[in-house]
């Protein structure tokens, strides 16, 4: 892609936007998960629009590029379009960029057929000029969200682009995230040096701590290290290599009960009001069942403030399971003035023969997500298995309550993704049916640093006129409309029908990047309030400040 020449016609941060009515209540929500992304990854933020006279405007599948329009610039992402790439594609027309394929030096890499090209759209497929476009010297990228298909706007008599290098040619029109270019190529236009929701990543792989520090008074203390004994035998950052880069270790072999060692992040600031934070970081466990991480944030009243106040934030501990691979674990956080996070490992009672391990940590300022399934044999399941087979993420209750599932149905080349609805503790405090809230599943693509993954992710909104074929609620109470199954805790549970795609992602597509990293497959996904609730609350509070 290439972007406008013309500085008038860039936005400023940050940029107003209206969801109009007529969109669909599940592509509003996609959209301002889009929205999280820019946060993420740029230094463009977005708000509702209050009064200002230019905002974009958002209806259905297609954008002027750059700032052109005042009174409500629109931007089209209707019926079907309801995927979090085809969002970031459209915004990123109004943010100022051009298609791929647009780019002044794209004759070096596809040809264009234009004998194929249904005449109405040739002129999609035309040149932008570098008299008007720039490039910022991001090279051409064949995974751009901002590429065509290779049959798009096809006339039926072949292909519209050939890509020069053949290896790309079924991969350019990815539709999943916008690429590590993309990206690149959005903070060079608008001159970022920072993020919105980005706080910090460190894999401590060439063997820097990311100005954290580890401390301790007893004996027990945060090592980098290579490998451990009896496991892990290299780090997360660069699997499948072995012995490849360093990780964080404190061993509970030794010393006594109640021993701690520590390891704090640098004093970080906030840079969004929302006071909503999420840490997230790869744990492997092989000590004894006693043993705990414990995770703390610790707040400071202002700069001379030099104790702050200590919070626990979350807690894993062996549980007589030991951890086989390092494992995604997402803790939520709320702080609300300048802090930071701190791992302490406590040595339990018991023999220990190892310890905690942690690498990859990432912090952002967005929300986490309810619950993470991770698979660590995904492949030979899918290869193995007779299809079609399902199987279930455990039991996972959403922030309000409802109680859900998430289930995979395996094809040996391919799997869907499913969401149901089932019993729980809080179904009699819950209003039924569970209406106009949002599903979203996504597949991680684990890269370790987040602001570089494209995750490829699916999201659903519960339609309470949605019937099943014997005419009941698909989003009714489990207890009501559902049936009784014993799940893995031998209790028996109600479970609805299974609403989803059945074709999610073929072996082929999650080969591609970090999705199988080391073997295993992440799901992580929640289930959220309908974003017209939130909004209607945002506006009630604004109006009532007025007031
Ligand atoms: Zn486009």
């Amino acid at each position: 892609r290439s972007t406008i020449t013309d500085e008038n016609k860039l936005w400023t941060s940050r940029v107003p936007y209206v969801l109009n009515n007529d969109l669909e209540i599940n592509s509003k929500g996609v959209i301002l998960r889009a929205l999280d992304q820019f946060r993420l990854k740029s230094c463009i933020d977005f708000k509702p629009r209050d009064s200002e006279d230019y905002y974009i405007s958002v209806k259905q599948c297609w954008s002027y590029i750059g700032r052109v329009f005042s009174n409500g610039q629109e931007l089209s992402i209707g019926i079907g379009c309801g995927y979090i790439a085809i969002v970031e594609h459209e915004f990123l027309h109004a943010l100022g960029f051009y298609h791929e394929q647009s780019r002044y030096d794209r004759d070096d890499y596809v040809t264009i057929q234009f004998e194929n090209i249904l005449e109405d759209y040739k002129s999609n497929f035309r040149i932008v000029g570098n008299n008007v476009s720039t490039t910022h010297g991001v090279p051409y990228d064949y995974l751009s969200v901002m590429h065509y298909g290779k049959d798009d706007f096809t006339n039926g008599k072949g292909s519209t682009i050939i890509t020069k290098d053949s290896k790309f040619q079924n991969l350019i029109g990815q539709r999943v995230e916008m690429s590590a270019n993309d990206v690149q190529e959005l903070n060079l236009l608008y001159k970022c040096s920072s993020s919105v929701a980005f706080r910090m990543y460190c894999g401590f792989t060439d063997g820097t701590m990311c100005q954290m520090s580890n401390c301790s008074q007893s004996s027990n203390r945060w090592e980098m290290v290579k490998d451990v004994y009896g496991g892990p035998n290299s780090d997360h950052t660069n699997l499948p290599s072995q012995d490849a880069g360093y990780f964080m270790h404190a061993s509970t072999r030794s010393g006594q009960e109640g021993d701690s060692a520590w390891l704090e992040t640098k004093r970080m600031s906030l840079q969004r009001d929302c006071h909503v934070q999420c840490l997230q970081f790869y744990y492997y466990h092989n000590g004894s069942e006693s043993d705990e991480l414990n995770i703390w944030i610790r707040e400071f009243q202002d700069n001379l403030d030099a104790t702050g106040t200590l919070y626990l934030m979350g807690q894993i501990t062996g549980n007589g399971k030991p951890t086989s691979h390092w494992t995604l674990h997402h803790v939520p956080l709320n702080a609300t003035k300048q802090f930071q996070v701190e791992f302490e490992v406590r040595k339990g009672a018991g023999n220990s023969t190892g310890g905690f391990s942690i690498d990859d940590i990432n912090l952002s300022e967005l929300e986490c997500p309810d619950g993470t399934w991770q698979i660590n044999d995904f492949e030979r399941l899918l290869n193995t298995t007779d299809t079609p087979a399902l199987i279930y993420s455990p039991r996972q209750y959403s922030s309000e309550g409802y109680a859900y599932r998430v289930a995979l149905k395996l094809y040996q080349s391919y799997f869907g993704v499913f969401v149901q609805l089932v019993s729980g503790v809080y179904d009699d405090q819950l209003q039924w049916p569970c209406q106009q809230r949002q599903f979203t599943v996504q597949m991680v693509d684990q890269n370790p640093n987040i602001q570089l993954q494209m995750s490829k992710q699916m999201s659903i909104t519960t339609d309470p006129n949605l019937l099943t074929s014997s005419g009941v609620s698909t989003w009714g109470k489990p207890r009501e409309v559902g049936s009784p199954i014993v799940d893995e805790n031998n209790e028996t549970i109600y479970v609805n029908t299974l609403s989803g795609r059945n074709n999610f992602a073929s072996l082929e597509d999650i080969k591609s990047r970090d999705y199988l990293k080391g073997g295993s497959a992440i799901f992580i996904f929640s289930l959220q309030e309908n974003v017209d609730v939130v909004l209607l609350m945002m506006i009630k509070i604004k109006s009532s400040i007025k007031e």
